[in-house]
């Protein structure tokens, strides 16, 4: 069933970048696998995908012991300061980086295992109370005071649209998210890049692939609903 989810994925995400003269191969598919067992990734391996989205450290570094060493680990929860010391080594990409104080802990921890961390900052493109992320308004001055860090190199930008029944009331997101990616490169800010926009999700990653996305972050479409409960 995971396999044959993942192709239906593949499909619509061919068919979103054909619509808009895209090539699929700037699009990512991360698997979020977040809840589920290692076993269910293990599933999903004959696909091809390497690249796998967690939410939790604890989480993220037991399935990092179990599955093979070629996997890509993405942080894409929101991080505490105390948990950074544990994903050094073990994450390719962390998403979710919203405070200089967070940028900070990590510039600390990855220079002291002599490693450079991949981070996205994450934006709250819609001002939602209940959401993490920076507002759109502070992100170049905070990207600013990142690329100083000598440990941390910005990737790009990352957010999470509202939940909706309809994509298409999420597009004027992933089109701002477009528009203050681009603004922020022609800044050509030193040590940042700007080639990852990380948008769009199981209810509206196609939306978010025409709008520009070249990561999309889903789970429920591949490991079926999440149960929290257990
Ligand atoms: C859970 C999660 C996803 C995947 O959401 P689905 O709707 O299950 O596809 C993507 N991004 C983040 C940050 C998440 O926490």
């Amino acid at each position: 069933m995971i396999l044959d989810n993942i192709k239906i994925i593949r499909e619509n995400i061919k068919n979103a970048c054909e619509k808009v003269g895209r090539n699929p191969d700037e699009v990512t598919l991360i698997a979020v696998s977040k809840t589920k067992p290692y076993t269910a990734i293990q599933e999903a391996l004959p696909s091809g995908i390497l690249d796998y989205g967690e939410n939790k450290v604890q989480e993220l570094s037991e399935k990092y012991e179990i599955l093979p060493d070629d996997i890509r680990w993405h942080m894409i929860g929101h991080l505490q300061r105390n948990k950074v010391k544990y994903l050094v080594g073990k994450t390719t990409l962390i998403h979710s980086v919203d405070s200089l104080r967070l940028a900070n802990q990590i510039e600390s921890e990855f220079a002291k295992k002599d490693q450079i961390a991949d981070i996205l900052i994450e934006v709250n493109m819609a001002d939602e109370e209940s959401k993490f992320g920076v507002s759109a308004d502070e992100t170049i001055n905070l990207i600013k005071e990142i690329s100083l860090l000598p440990h941390v190199h910005v990737q790009g930008l990352m957010t999470i649209a509202p939940y909706t029944d309809n994509p298409e009331t999420n597009r004027e997101y992933f089109t701002k998210m477009k528009k203050l990616s681009v603004d922020i490169r022609e800044k050509n800010i030193d040590n940042v890049n700007m080639d990852v926009l990380s948008m769009g999700m199981s209810g509206d990653y196609q939306v978010a692939i025409e709008e520009g996305a070249t990561m999309v972050r889903v789970g429920t479409s591949i490991f079926g609903e999440r149960n929290y409960n257990i």
